[in-house]
């Protein structure tokens, strides 16, 4: 059984794998509060994190025209999203409490490619 996380949009991992991480929002204790953001997952080399990347683009004065600018952002991935999850992925992510030095927010769901517009 998965909790129920309040976050309209995002459904919750469907595998029957037992999920015995405390950092998962669905079966652990950690609880999402704060910022909701989107990002490609860039790298799933570390056991538990992955790392997301987003592109913006800010508006120069000087030149009057927009640079293309990126940010990334060490995120958790929870055991029972691991198998689902793979490098290239659009993914939703939660803030929660400070989980490592580097690390306050979760992988909640993928973005099928159906839900972008
Ligand atoms: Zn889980």
């Amino acid at each position: 059984m998965s909790r129920n996380i309040g976050i309209p949009g995002v459904n919750p991992p469907t595998s029957n794998e037992e999920c015995h991480d405390k950092f998962c929002p669905f079966h652990g204790t950690t609880r999402i509060r704060g910022k909701i953001m989107k990002g490609t997952i860039v790298s799933k080399k570390s056991k538990n994190s992955v790392i997301i990347r987003q592109d913006y683009v800010q508006f120069i004065k000087k030149y009057q025209r927009y640079e293309r600018r990126n940010s990334r952002l060490a995120c958790h991935l929870p055991e029972c999203l691991r198998h689902d999850i793979e490098v290239g992925n659009l993914v939703v992510v939660g803030e929660s409490r400070k989980i490592s030095k580097t690390k306050a927010f979760i992988v909640l769901d993928k973005v099928h490619s159906t839900e972008v517009a």
